[in-house]
């Protein structure tokens, strides 16, 4: 029975609880348990939340016993189980962004796309591991040690947001949230196996979400398939006064077909996303999904994204720039780890000396230097410029195509420790996902077959601004005749 339970989708675990067919302290306890088993193996939570859990368990339950009772309608995700990654607050909980520096912080606030979902009846078990301040595609950067991917515990889950794709993966949760601000929602759901959205920029709010580049960071979700991961987007989506850079957009309700089809669509294939170097069954498993794509009644259409070479020399240098300013507040003099020292300025030296790990420290100086007077103009200037023309290669290409379908990552999820000393390495892993971000479109990451090593590989469809709903539609109907999205990892 419990082991059954953590296998439900989301909707399906909706269901179940509305028709009472097993009641909520039953479903968290199985997920609980199952985390308990798993946690030694996948390491994909900092923080978890049991107590609290089990006695929001028993009071949606008295929810559900009344609401059938008076015939009246239940919030719409009551009892739903979710992870949240740790560098999104929930009050109370502690938020350490995979950090030393915040080992200890308690945030007083929740972000404002988790408090839609408390509203809407969720329940948080716990707080799920990232690299530092989300720098990285491992989570081989978080202070608290890596995650293990689920697939093949010698590998990576990806990163940053690895816990969350992990624990989604491993069956610990049905649903996380993540970020991406560079990739850190797709690149590990691609890894991992699971479905993972990145909102457009402005479409979900950044307030709670700790910030690393704010003109890039992005919430959203993992789930195991696209249906429930559209039904957590429509919940946590929308404007808020909180963050001005939300826009008021109308959220599309999304009614998903059994058989979805997609005639009529147009799909754009982007030359430059299947280069040399990226490996060979990763572009046979795409150019296969894009195939059933076609299948289902798209139109297959040639684009071209020529500066697309472009966007890692770009990312890395506005990204950093955007990091350094963001991580000065980090002064420990309010909050987080302080270093006992005798001036002010040895103490802020000390703390952050202590408290940052290396990546966070290269990109800080990466950023501090394209900022810097006599630079600016040659780096982070610049940067800014060709960060349009990045932008105006989708806003062309989408004037002609409904959605573009690519790879996610060049490769399926490498070995622990493989790119250790070697940062160029890792940051060549995010070459099909920065642009997405730099653009500011939205980006949703699914499973489409596996290697020669039994590992997952993915693809990811972009959408014009705020068109989340097409990618949802394309990926519903893939995942209708198709079923890479049910096989789960064999850790039993
Ligand atoms: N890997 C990229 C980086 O390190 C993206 C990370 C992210 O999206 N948060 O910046």
């Amino acid at each position: 029975m419990n082991t059954s339970l953590t296998d439900l989708s989301v909707i399906q675990i909706l269901d179940g609880l509305k028709k009472a067919e097993f009641s909520c302290r039953e479903l968290v306890q199985a997920y609980l348990e199952r985390i308990a088993i798993l946690e030694p193996r996948v390491h994909a939570f900092v923080t978890l939340a049991e107590e609290d859990a089990l006695s929001l368990a028993d009071k949606a339950d008295a929810r559900y016993a009344s609401a059938r009772h008076s015939g009246s309608e239940t919030p719409p995700l009551l009892g739903l189980p979710i992870a949240v990654k740790d560098l999104i607050t929930v009050a109370g909980m502690r938020c350490c962004c995979g950090s030393a520096i915040l080992k200890d912080f308690v945030p007083p606030f929740t972000a404002s796309a988790v408090q839609r979902l408390l509203d809407a009846g969720a329940i948080v078990v716990g707080k799920t591991n990232t690299d530092e301040f989300a720098m990285g595609s491992s989570t081989e950067t978080s202070a608290f040690g890596p995650t293990f991917n689920p697939w093949d515990v010698t590998r990576v889950p990806g990163g940053s947001s690895g816990g969350s794709a992990a624990a989604v993966a491993a069956g610990m949760v049905p649903a996380a949230l993540g970020s991406d601000t560079g990739g850190s929602i797709r690149q590990p759901a691609s890894f991992c196996g699971v479905c993972g959205i990145k909102p457009t920029y402005g479409r979900v709010s950044r307030y709670g979400l700790v910030a690393y580049g704010s003109s890039l960071d992005s919430m959203g979700v993992f789930t195991r398939n696209a249906e429930d991961a559209a039904l957590l987007f429509s919940l946590m989506a929308g404007i808020d006064p909180l963050d001005s850079t939300t826009v008021d957009v109308p959220v599309p309700v999304l009614n998903l077909r059994e058989k979805e089809r997609l005639d009529g669509l147009r799909v754009g294939i982007p030359q430059e996303y299947f280069i040399e170097g990226i490996q060979p069954q990763v572009r046979q498993c795409v150019l296969a999904a894009i195939d059933i794509l076609r299948l289902l009644g798209a139109e297959l259409v040639e684009v071209s994204l020529p500066h697309t070479e472009y966007a890692l020399p770009v990312y890395y240098l506005i990204a950093p720039a955007e990091a350094s300013a963001n991580l000065a507040r980090y002064d420990s003099v309010r909050f987080g780890l302080r270093e006992p020292a005798a001036t002010l300025w040895e103490m802020f030296k000390r703390s952050r000396g202590v408290g940052f790990g290396a990546e966070v420290k290269r990109r800080i100086m990466l950023g501090t230097y394209a900022l810097s007077a006599g630079y600016y103009d040659a780096y982070y200037g610049q940067a800014q410029k060709v960060r349009t023309l990045i932008r105006r290669d989708f806003d062309q290409a989408f004037e002609h195509v409904d959605l573009i379908a690519c790879p996610v990552a060049p490769s399926t999820a490498f070995k622990l420790g493989e790119h250790a000393g070697d940062p160029l390495a890792m940051y060549l892993e995010d070459v099909f996902t920065l642009p997405t971000n730099l653009a500011g479109i939205p980006g949703l990451a699914l499973p489409v077959g596996f290697d020669d090593n039994h590992l997952p590989i993915g693809i990811q469809f972009l959408g014009a601004h705020f068109r989340e709903d097409v990618l949802f539609r394309a990926a519903h109907a893939y995942q209708g005749v198709t079923d890479w999205h049910q096989q789960v990892p064999a850790l039993d």
